[in-house]
């Protein structure tokens, strides 16, 4: 099963944006702009994290998708490699 796209991906980060309303990392609140993108208020774009990363067997199912700015999700990619 691969990282979900086009309609179907937008359609679950509709549904995610009602359970997270914010940012997990920063806080910065989700908004939907007028071209029907998801982003943060910090200005960054909401990306699709995984809540158990991939590394350590995390799927690609719906219920391990949250939202999360995409500064955050680089950062959270970054700390990771360095591990
Ligand atoms: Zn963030």
């Amino acid at each position: 099963m691969s990282v979900p796209y086009g309609e179907e991906r937008r359609r679950l980060m509709r549904r995610l944006i009602l359970i997270d309303r914010c940012c997990p990392g920063c806080a910065s609140p989700f908004y939907v702009d007028h071209t029907g993108k998801i982003v943060a208020r910090n200005g960054q774009i909401a990306t699709l994290d995984h809540i158990i990363p991939r590394g350590r067997g995390g799927r690609n199912a719906n219920w391990n998708f949250r939202l999360m700015c995409r500064a955050c999700n680089q950062a959270k990619g970054l700390a990771a490699a360095l591990r």
